[in-house]
């Protein structure tokens, strides 16, 4: 059966008139619903906004900012734009600090959320005819139920294996010939290494094609490597519980950048110190405003990812506007010895090196009165024990870190397999300093 190229070419192929004619009537939609938000409805008040001066899109950069701590100091009801017996579920994400949020949805917007997940997946060659499994763990973790309902609205058979049992996972590859995946990178990586392990080929004894890779950020460096591991492509693809969690933001065919749903959302790209907009092209903080959400609409969400508008078209065709991949969270910077160091550059650097596996680890430490940092990394199976070389080795990696970030970290090298292994997002960075 021939399918079409499209799941939903009405909004896929929107020029840039119709997409901001069509941001700006939801707009003032969304505005509208918030007066009934008891948050916003407090935020107008103290603001003196009136919901009817939002005329322009433009006028979006009247309307407040929200943040994760507005969230939280709202949790869990205070933000509900419409009575609780509408909403259908709730997901909730508890970040690193443990203070949960909370983010309602009523049944519109779950068959959105679908709608746009169905869309990525479509636009990367998903057709009905896939077998998809799903590697995320189901329950709050949105990457469960947000990949499972937008898979199903493709109409592929869904293998919802969740987290973790690896080996597990590998069989129902192979079992049901499965041909595309969901994975955060770290597991993708850590599929590969189990499949080494017990002498499966991914080429030769899978069928897998492709894979939806996203949820943490990772380099151009480890999505090729994965790719070439697995033998896929893979296509990256953003999203955060707060704005229903995947499908906010993908990767097309190009791999070129990640389209954000533009019908779904306004996005900004601010310097997150003077809260001004960047120009476009420039690096800064990714702000979104949801267009389409009744439960639980969003204004200016503060989302700390750093990342860029991609000027220009997109050679797939579709108009909504590209961000590049993530350059790592504003909260996840680095500080040390006075220099700004994000994680993601030290991964750029030891990608590059073929004797690496993609496994690593950051540790901050005080040593006497000093910062020190320590690069643990996995080596690669196929790589020597011979001493010399390892250490070589070693004095390379510290060389090229230091290019990168101008600190040289203490280097260890490590047998693969053996860093701590965590079920769900990767731990990268230890911070054991004492912050006096
Ligand atoms: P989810 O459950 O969808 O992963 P969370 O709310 O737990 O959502 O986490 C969202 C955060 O994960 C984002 O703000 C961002 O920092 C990170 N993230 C999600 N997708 C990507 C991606 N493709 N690249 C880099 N970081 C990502
Ligand atoms: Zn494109």
């Amino acid at each position: 059966m021939e399918y079409p190229p499209y799941f939903n070419p009405e909004m896929e192929l929107l020029s840039r008139s119709e997409i901001e004619a069509l941001q700006l009537r939801r707009l003032r939609e969304t505005v509208e619903r918030c007066t009934q938000s008891p948050f916003y409805k407090r935020r107008f008040a103290e603001m003196k906004l009136d919901p009817e001066s939002i005329r322009s899109l433009d006028d979006v950069r009247r309307l407040p900012f929200t943040t994760k701590q507005d969230l939280r100091d709202n949790y869990p009801f205070g933000f509900a734009a419409v009575p609780l017996e509408k909403c259908i579920r709730l997901h909730s994400s508890s970040g690193t600090t443990g203070t949960p949020i909370v983010v309602l949805h009523t049944r519109k917007d779950i068959d959105e959320w679908a709608n746009a997940m169905a869309r990525c997946m479509w636009m990367v060659g998903l057709r009905p005819t896939d077998i998809f499994q799903n590697t995320s763990g189901y329950g709050m973790f949105t990457g469960g139920l947000g990949m499972q309902y937008g898979a199903e609205r493709v109409g592929m058979l869904t293998v919802p294996a969740g987290a973790g049992n690896t080996k597990r996972q590998i069989k129902f590859i192979r079992d049901f010939g499965t041909t595309a995946i969901h994975a955060i990178p770290s597991y993708a990586a850590r599929l590969y290494q189990v499949m080494q392990e017990e002498g499966v080929d991914p080429r030769r004894d899978t069928k897998l094609t492709t894979l939806l890779i996203g949820a943490e950020p990772h380099t151009e460096e480890q999505r090729r490597r994965i790719e070439e591991m697995l033998g896929v492509k893979a296509y990256n693809s953003f999203g955060m519980t707060e704005m229903c969690g995947p499908g906010v933001a993908f990767e097309c065919k190009e791999q070129k950048g990640m389209h954000v749903w533009e019908d779904n959302y306004i996005l900004e790209i601010i310097d997150p110190d003077t809260l001004e907009p960047v120009k476009e092209g420039d690096i800064g903080e990714m702000v979104l405003t949801t267009l389409n959400r009744e439960a639980m609409p969003l204004l200016r969400y503060r989302t700390h990812d750093l990342t860029r508008i991609i000027p220009g078209p997109c050679a797939c065709g579709r108009q909504h506007k590209r961000v590049d991949r993530m350059k790592g969270r504003s909260d996840d910077m680095i500080i040390l010895k006075g220099v700004n160091i994000f994680p993601m550059q030290i991964e750029q650097v030891l990608l590059q090196y073929k004797e690496l596996a993609p496994q690593y680890l950051i540790t901050l430490e005080t040593v006497g009165s000093n910062d020190d940092m320590t690069v643990e990394v996995e080596l690669n199976n196929m790589f020597t024990d011979d001493f010399g070389a390892l250490e070589a080795l070693r004095k390379s990696i510290a060389h090229s870190l230091k290019d990168e970030i101008l600190v040289t970290p203490k280097i260890k090298l490590v047998p693969n397999g053996t860093l701590p292994k965590t079920e769900g997002k990767a731990v990268r960075v230890k911070d054991l300093r004492k912050h006096y």
